[in-house]
């Protein structure tokens, strides 16, 4: 069994999991408004590119907070959306 040292969860870096931003890009670097799986288009278009061609996969960037998972990243269902707002609105 492997045991890699210096990977042990360092409690000082707890808040890395609360600070997801949300507000923009998962590039560091990159403050545009994400459109895609917590990417901005062009960043979602280059991992899309490079998961394309075999060179990554979702699951890779994901581990490595370079994608969002695509479920619940501002693109949920618009229908189902607007039903809850109508329900609530009742
Ligand atoms: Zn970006």
């Amino acid at each position: 069994m492997l045991v890699r040292l210096g990977e042990v969860p360092d409690l000082g870096e707890q808040n890395v999991t609360d600070a997801t931003k949300t507000d923009s890009c998962l590039i560091p670097t990159c403050i545009s408004d994400p459109k895609s799986r917590g990417l901005c288009h062009s960043h979602y278009q280059s991992a899309w590119n490079a998961v394309n061609n075999e060179s990554t996969t979702w699951e890779e960037l994901e581990e490595h907070s370079l994608a969002a998972p695509s479920t619940g990243t501002g693109r949920k269902n618009h229908i189902l959306e607007l039903l809850e707002q109508r329900r609530k609105a009742t």
